[in-house]
């Protein structure tokens, strides 16, 4: 069977070690990404707080050398989901199944003013940017703020909020600072109000001043103001926003998406074309736009995959659950379990904030990269 896997994200990663672990050389991967490498997400924070360094952050996808599987360093131009083929700067790429991992891209220029007077901190190159700018910030008026719906990771807003904090503590510079974090949503954390309730009670214990259900909605680069959807001005020194989220442009024109995002089955990941599944961001399954989820779905696809393989009818269907860590700050580590089971209201429990979780919020990363990359890695 071959299987075309497009995007190395955390569902296209963990999509393809699945199929290579399992079956091996009895299949045909082709995993396509435009990137040199993979970067977590977590992993952005911390080169944007300077607690490691960009190349040590960078997952070469050179390094997969895996049974059955090849890499190509390309970027896909256009989708046919019926005949399951893309066109690439490489040639033409065609298989028996097709899935579809592209994530989500970000349009910082779709907000007025956050390129020119503003930063971003979602992308890649735009939290690696920040170090410099934040270790060259004297201080002041830092406002940390969602611009769009839906974004990924609901929780990253409100750890950079007080990793800004500790940031500006370590400096001396916190005193002559505030701290305000603008987000669309009622509490930091819906579907945990356990997670909310410690999330709001750290930003009470620091001072850090919380604006729900507001998005900004452009800034004034000349007066340094950010807009909120309600007409709200607050004025800033330095703006940290999350970019609006979209499809990338080539599955926007692949026909495959209802209002924006990929409809796929949420216990099977089927899209509505025969033989072409979709995961992670890229969809509209129901559950947060995050990596545990993505590869969460990966997981029963390979599963569906394998199955069809050995002519077995496939048993695991998705359960839409994820672990998260949330970080405190100094080293505090909460571990959060939700599930998004469809036709039940989310939930999710909380475990710390704890020293303790350190461990296991490293081992997330490190056993990933161990599976996907066969290398050893260190998170300090
Ligand atoms: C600051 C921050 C912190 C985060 N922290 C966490 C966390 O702690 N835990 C967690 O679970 N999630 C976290 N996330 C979210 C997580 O990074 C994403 O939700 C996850 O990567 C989505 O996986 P995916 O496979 O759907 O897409 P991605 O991982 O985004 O992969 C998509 C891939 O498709 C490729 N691609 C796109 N278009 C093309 C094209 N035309 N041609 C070729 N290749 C293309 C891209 O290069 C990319 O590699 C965080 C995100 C941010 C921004």
């Amino acid at each position: 069977m071959r299987v075309l896997v497009l995007g190395a994200g955390f569902g296209g990663l963990e999509l393809t070690s699945t199929l290579s672990e399992v079956l091996g050389d009895d299949v045909e991967v082709t995993l396509i990404d435009r990137g040199e490498g993979f970067v977590f997400g977590f992993s952005k924070l911390d080169v944007m707080f300077g607690r490691t360094v960009a190349e040590r952050v960078v997952h070469p996808y050179r390094d997969i050398v895996k049974p059955g599987v090849t890499f190509v360093q390309t970027t896909i131009r256009s989708i046919d989901p019926t005949a399951r083929r893309v066109e690439t700067d490489a040639g033409p790429f065609e298989g028996d199944v097709m899935v579809v991992a592209l994530g989500a891209d970000l349009h910082p220029d779709a907000t007025p003013g956050l390129v020119e007077g503003g930063n971003e901190f979602y992308t890649v190159a735009g939290a690696f940017a920040l170090r410099d700018t934040l270790a060259n910030f004297g201080g002041g008026r830092v406002v940390v703020a969602v611009t769009s719906t839906p974004f990924k990771c609901p929780p990253a807003p409100s750890e950079t909020a007080l990793l800004v904090h500790d940031f500006l503590s370590a400096r001396g510079l916190r005193e002559n600072s505030e701290i305000s974090l603008v987000m669309p949503l009622p509490v930091p954390i819906p579907p945990s109000p356990a997670a909310s309730a410690a999330l709001l009670e750290a930003f009470r214990e620091r001072s850090i001043s919380w604006h729900p259900n507001q998005l900004v909605r452009e800034l004034d680069p000349a007066r340094k103001t950010a807009v909120f959807t309600d007409g709200t001005e607050m004025p800033y020194d330095l703006f940290l926003g999350v970019p609006a989220h979209r499809v990338p442009t080539v599955v926007a024109e692949s026909g495959m998406c209802v209002d924006g995002w990929i409809p796929v089955n949420p216990h099977t990941l089927e899209t509505s074309f025969p033989d072409v599944y979709a995961v992670g961001d890229v969809t509209s399954v129901g559950t947060p736009k995050a990596g545990v989820f993505a590869e969460g779905q990966a997981l029963v696809v390979a599963a569906a995959l394998i199955a069809k393989v050995r002519n077995e009818t496939p048993t695991v269907t998705y359960d839409g659950t994820g672990i998260c860590y949330l970080e405190f700050g100094h080293g505090q580590i909460a571990k959060v379990e939700v599930t998004f089971l469809s036709g039940q209201a989310p939930a999710g429990a909380l475990q710390g904030p704890s020293i303790d979780f350190a461990g296991d919020k490293s081992a997330f990363g490190t056993s990933r990269i161990q599976r996907w990359f066969g290398r050893k890695w260190s998170l300090a």
